[in-house]
């Protein structure tokens, strides 16, 4: 006997239900991902703007004080060129050639070098001391090279006032009157200088200024990142290798010192040899960001759960409530007492099966069957021994219609129907009689004279005959009625028709 087939979830939307809260979780997670990568570029580009501002208010001091060298080495080699100054006095000498000297600040002395390297004048004294700076760098610079222009020296220590003091020296070449080497005019410079001009600058922690020269020696660094990192050469560092290489700009990078990733910024202080380099530790530029990232994806990660739990449950609700839709409806399929298909069930489906037959072609035959002198069992056994005949014929019926097409169903009262598709006369008969004699030899109701036994009328639609379904059910009727006539306990054929 064919059941209504239940299926354990309603498939489709349940897949729609799946795949609608998986799409709008991706989604909500690709937004956030994009927000936070846009916040996170946002960040590293005011990072840079900061930084940048940083360098060109260092590159504009920086610059100003060492026009402020310069003037003062130019005013000296120009005061010692005038050979009408030989013959003033040394006072009015002296002050003549350091008359630039006293603006620069953090200055220490400013010198005049014969060609020899010995000092013959000194900013601070109008005698100088014998002293000789031939092995300087500031000094050899321009013994080697006319061209060396303004040179900054590598940092040196001096002993001032008991305490080791870092300099610089800036010098300019002085050229006798055949063009000819005659000397170095040199003025040094604190570092202290660079000091106080970093301190008024506020970083975060493990970020620092720089200052290097284009040799790669550091010359200032605010805070100092390690002890005894001035004049430190860090010039095989990938890092000022490409600060070099690109002259201005910044990246990010690791850095070599402290193993962690830093953002540097960093800009040539005009046409001087010198570099600023401020370097921001990321962790301090991304701090904000990565307190708001955290919060974000951790709300957006709860959000999810509470998404995908929410969808679970009404998958959840979804299968139950189909469950009980199909229960429903195989109830509505269903008669009650005998648990075959209903008179419902049984119209809807002789109406398919009808017209299946008709495009198929296949013989389609309908049984009518009827319990033969019911109401004499029910008058004699009682209503309840009645049901339970029925449910026992019922179920000797349903037993014999085994394909997945045929259907047995209650006509009504002590009637049942029997659908048989792709059935001719031949093997409905077969079916039909096989039906009528297991119900005769059921086992005997107590106190019964007789067995139980049933009438069955037949009718066979087949594509030679003209039959319409009223027909066909109306010749199954006329069947039983003629089998009823002809004694009961028989099966009877609807006579052929064509
Ligand atoms: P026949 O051989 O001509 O079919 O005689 P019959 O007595 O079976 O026919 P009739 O139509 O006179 O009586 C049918 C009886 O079936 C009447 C009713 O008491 C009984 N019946 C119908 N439905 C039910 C039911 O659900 N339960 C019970 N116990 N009896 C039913
Ligand atoms: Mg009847
Ligand atoms: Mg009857």
């Amino acid at each position: 006997m064919s059941q209504p087939r239940i299926r354990t979830a309603p498939a489709r939307p349940e897949r729609l239900l799946m795949m609608g809260s998986g799409l709008t979780v991706t989604l909500i997670v690709i937004i956030v991902a994009v927000l936070l990568s846009r916040e996170h570029a946002s960040t590293l580009q005011a990072a840079k703007r900061a930084t940048t501002n940083i360098t060109q208010l260092i590159n504009a001091d920086v610059l100003r004080n060492a026009e402020l060298y310069d003037l003062a080495l130019k005013g000296l080699i120009a005061a010692t060129a005038r050979m009408d100054l030989n013959q003033a006095s040394p006072e009015i000498r002296h002050m003549v050639q350091f008359d630039q000297s006293t603006a620069a600040p953090f200055k220490g002395e400013v010198l005049l070098l014969d060609a020899g390297g010995a000092v013959v004048a000194d900013s601070s004294t109008l005698w100088p001391t014998p002293r000789n700076f031939a092995n300087r760098d500031y000094f050899q610079a321009h013994q080697q090279n006319s061209q060396a222009g303004l040179f900054i020296s590598r940092p040196f220590k001096i002993r001032c006032n008991c305490d080791q003091v870092w300099r610089i020296a800036f010098s300019r070449r002085v050229t006798g009157p055949d063009g000819e080497f005659a000397g170095v005019a040199v003025a040094t410079m604190r570092l202290a200088y660079f000091d106080q001009l970093f301190n008024r600058l506020t970083i975060g922690n493990g970020s620092s200024v720089n200052l290097l020269n284009t040799q790669g020696i550091l010359l200032a660094q605010q805070p100092l990142l390690e002890r005894d990192m001035i004049d430190k050469d860090l010039s095989d560092r990938p890092n000022f290798k490409r600060i070099l290489r690109e002259g201005e700009g910044s990246f990010q990078a690791i850095s070599a010192l402290s193993g962690k990733e830093r953002l540097y910024t960093f800009t040539n202080v005009g046409e001087l040899p010198l570099i600023v380099v401020v370097a921001l530790a990321s962790e301090d530029v991304f701090a904000p960001w990565k307190r708001a990232a955290l919060l974000t994806s951790g709300a957006t990660g709860v959000l999810c759960i509470g998404l995908l739990w929410l969808t679970w449950m009404l998958r959840r609700e979804l299968r139950r409530r189909y469950r009980a839709e199909q229960v429903l409806s195989e109830l509505a399929a269903t008669d009650a007492l005998t648990g075959l298909a209903n008179r419902r069930t049984l119209d809807q489906r002789l109406r398919l099966e009808w017209d299946r037959a008709q495009r198929s072609s296949e013989p389609l035959t309908l049984l009518m069957i009827d319990v033969d002198h019911f109401k004499a069992f029910n008058d004699n056994h009682g209503h309840p021994a009645g049901d339970e005949a029925l449910r026992t014929v019922a179920q000797v019926i349903g037993g014999n219609v085994r394909r997945p097409a045929d259907l047995a169903a209650r006509y009504g009262g002590e009637e049942f129907a029997v659908v048989l598709p792709h059935t001719d006369v031949k093997g409905a008969w077969v079916i039909a009689e096989h039906i009528r004699s297991s119900v005769e030899h059921l086992p005997r109701v107590e106190g019964a004279q007789g067995p139980i036994t049933v009438s069955i009328g037949m009718s066979t639609w087949d594509k030679h005959s003209r039959l319409s379904l009223e027909t066909l059910q109306l010749r199954a009727d006329q069947a039983l009625y003629e089998a009823k006539h002809s004694g009961r306990n028989r099966v009877a054929e609807a006579a052929p028709k064509t």
